[in-house]
Parts: structure tokens; C-alpha cells; sequence
């Protein structure tokens, strides 16, 4: 039987199971651990083939990458960029920074992406770009979404730090915008503690992207014998990570397959065991339409109110399982506020906001935690 005061069960942890330590030494050994070497390359190729996609430039983040991609689209003072208000702050900083106003689209109560249905009526003249959020690796409506971005001649970023190797139709999710973006985060499916991608999907843009990451020199062409000597060419700073973290990361990504087929199980036997009871506490679970090929990322519920969300978190917590909510909407945020949002104004977000709750996952979590967990769900009465 299970003991309830011994267990403790963290809500996420990083887990490595390929060559990280092999790869690690041989950077270490070789002298070589700026960024740009051999684990570096090998890791864009990898992410290129496999993706499918003209350009992967590994950056020392998802936040950088998105950075970089703000720079490479000139986003400029007054320029309005669309996004869904429920996302990491990393989706709006990079265009705020470059002083573009934040316009939060709501989202869709099944997938907790952003309601493509109600974008239009936010375009306007200054409407530069769409930031898309893959929430948990399920895909937006591509179809809306491209319809709607070629109707105004606006760009698409996709925001994809939940879903590397995840598809929309067949087609990988990073691929359909101008410019998406990856995280290799602690928290993420393949992590490297801080790290990140940017996928850049116009051939046009590439030379730059190398330059801007390179501190604004043409280094590279420099090194590909192009040019006799390097300079300052355009703006730009460093984005690129050291090779440890590479090594770390190449390790991983050829684990991709069994990475993935781990969380699946993971996934898969929370919906198996949490699906009558959810139905029968009025709580949803995760929709994933069978056009769209998910990352196993989170696993969350939408319980029926927020009191009974805090109470089902209170009772997991006093059974040592640390589940959670996720995002503090933007909107509501006190940057939110500065640029004029007050609650009410995105219902479906506050909803999800106030009623969401993520369950415990990482790819070491076994069955028997898992038990456990499901055992203290279906224990809890809503009072
Ligand atoms: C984690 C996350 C980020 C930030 O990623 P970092 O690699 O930590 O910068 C950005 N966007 C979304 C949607 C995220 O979940």
C-alpha cells in the first residue's frame, strides 16, 4: 500500500537519459567551448532535417530567439503585434522591447489557444505580426491562421517552446510561420537548463539572423571564406550558446523518439484513469483534435470553479503531490495594466485561469507515482 506522509512528488524534473555526460567531456576535452562548434552544428542540422525547415539557429533561450526574431522583422515603435494574453511574459517582451504594443487575443476554451475566430476585428494599420502559442504542443488552427495573416500581409511567429516535433496536419509546428521559435528550458520536454532555437522559415532572412546573432559581424561568411575579414555590419548581440550546452542538447534531441513515446505513456494513462472521473466531477480535460500530433508537454484539467481547483490543489499538496496552475495572464499582470488591460476583458482566459490545474510530469515519473497520484485525485470530495 501506499503511505501518504512519505511520498513527495515534485511537479516537474529534468531527467537525461542519452549521452549528455559523454558528449559533455568530449567538449570539454576538446578545448573548443564557445559557441558555433561541432555539437552546435550537429544539433541545427538535426533540428532542420527532421523538422524540415531552411534554418535552425540554436540561441541561449526561447526568450533570445524570440528576441532575435523581433529584430529581424524591424518591429518598431507603435507597431501592434497580437498574441494570446495567456503565454509566458518571453512572448511579448520581444516585441515590447522594441517598443510594439502588446494586443491580447482570448483564447478557445478547448485547446487554450487563441481564439482564431476573433483576431480580425484586432487588426489594424499597425498590426505588424501574430505571435502564436502552441499551448502544450496541441496546434492552433493553422488553416484560420494562415488564411488571416495572408488576407492583411501581417507575419506569423510562432511561439512554439511547448512543441518541437509536433505536427498540424502532417506539417511541423515551428515551420508555418516566418520565424518560429524553440525552448530548452529546465521545465521543457528536451532541456538543457536555459536554451532555445530559433527555425526561420524565409530563405530571405537567414544571412541576417546568422549576422545579428554573431554580435553584428559577418564572422561567419568571414569563416566560410566569403569575405577576407570580418566587421560590423548591422545591429545585433550575442545569441548563441556555449557548446556544453549543445552537447547537452544533441544528447537529447537523438533521444527525441523515446522521449516522446515515454511521455505519451505518461500522458495516456492520466487520461485512461482521470476520464470518469473527471466526467463525473464536471471537470475537462485536454482536448487534442486528430489533426494534431501533441508533444505530451502538460497534462491539465479544467476543474469546475476556481474554489474547487484550490481545494483539489490543497488536498494533492497535503499528499505531498506538487501539481499547479500555469500562466498569470498577461493581460492582468501589472504590464498588462500599463498598457491600458483590465480584467474581464479576455473571460475565456480568466476562466481557464482560474480553474486550471496541472498535474505532475516528467519523463522519469513512474506508474506507481502516477497511481498515486490518480488514488489522491479520485480521494478528494468537492465540499
Ligand atoms: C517557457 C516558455 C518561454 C520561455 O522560454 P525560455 O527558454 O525560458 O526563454 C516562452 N514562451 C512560452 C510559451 C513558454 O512556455
Amino acid at each position: 500500500m501506499l503511505t501518504v506522509r512519505s511520498r513527495k512528488i515534485p511537479f516537474s524534473k529534468p531527467a537525461f537519459r542519452g549521452h549528455e555526460l559523454t558528449y559533455l567531456r568530449q567538449v570539454l576535452e576538446s578545448g573548443e567551448i564557445k559557441g558555433g562548434g561541432r555539437f552546435s552544428h550537429a544539433c541545427e542540422a538535426l533540428l532542420e532535417s527532421s523538422l524540415q525547415v531552411p534554418k535552425a539557429l540554436l540561441t541561449t533561450s526561447c526568450s533570445t530567439a524570440l528576441d532575435l526574431a523581433a529584430l529581424l522583422l524591424d518591429i518598431v515603435p507603435g507597431d501592434e503585434v497580437i498574441m494570446p494574453s495567456f503565454t509566458f511574459p518571453a512572448t511579448a517582451n520581444a516585441f515590447v522591447l522594441r517598443g510594439a504594443r502588446p494586443v491580447f487575443v482570448d483564447l478557445r476554451p478547448d485547446t487554450l489557444n487563441m481564439d482564431t475566430d476573433i483576431i480580425e476585428p484586432l487588426i489594424t494599420p499597425r498590426t505588424r505580426a501574430i505571435a502564436a502559442v502552441h499551448y502544450g504542443g496541441v496546434a492552433c488552427d493553422m488553416d484560420a491562421l494562415n488564411a488571416t495573416i495572408e488576407r492583411h500581409g501581417i507575419d506569423l511567429i510562432e511561439d512554439n517552446a511547448h512543441g518541437p516535433f509536433c505536427r498540424y496536419k502532417g506539417r511541423n509546428l515551428g515551420t508555418f510561420g516566418r520565424m518560429g521559435t524553440l525552448s530548452f528550458h529546465e521545465t521543457k520536454n528536451y532541456t538543457t537548463g536555459e536554451g532555445g532555437a530559433l527555425l526561420i522559415n524565409d530563405p530571405g532572412l537567414i544571412e541576417r539572423a546568422i549576422i545579428m546573432r554573431d554580435k553584428g559581424t559577418n564572422r561567419d561568411q568571414f569563416q566560410r571564406g566569403i569575405v577576407p575579414f570580418y566587421h560590423w555590419v548591422d545591429a545585433g548581440s550575442n545569441f548563441a550558446p556555449a557548446e556544453a550546452i549543445a552537447a547537452i542538447l544533441l544528447a537529447q534531441l537523438e533521444q527525441r523518439e523515446e522521449i516522446q513515446a515515454c511521455r505519451r505513456s505518461i500522458w495516456e494513462y492520466y487520461h485512461l484513469n482521470l476520464s470518469d472521473w473527471a466526467a463525473a466531477h464536471g471537470t475537462v480535460m485536454q482536448f487534442v483534435a486528430p489533426h494534431c500530433e501533441q508533444s505530451y508537454h502538460v497534462f491539465y484539467m479544467l476543474l469546475p470553479s476556481k474554489a474547487g481547483r484550490n481545494a483539489l490543489l490543497s488536498h494533492l499538496d497535503e499528499h505531498g503531490v506538487n501539481a499547479t496552475f500555469h500562466y498569470s495572464p498577461l493581460h492582468l499582470a501589472p504590464m498588462g495594466a500599463r498598457y491600458g488591460y483590465l480584467p474581464g476583458q479576455l473571460p475565456v482566459t480568466e476562466m481557464v485561469n482560474e480553474r486550471i490545474l496541472r498535474l505532475p510530469f516528467y519523463n522519469s515519473l513512474s506508474r506507481d507515482e502516477q497511481d498515486y497520484i490518480i488514488e489522491t485525485i479520485r480521494g478528494f470530495c468537492f465540499s
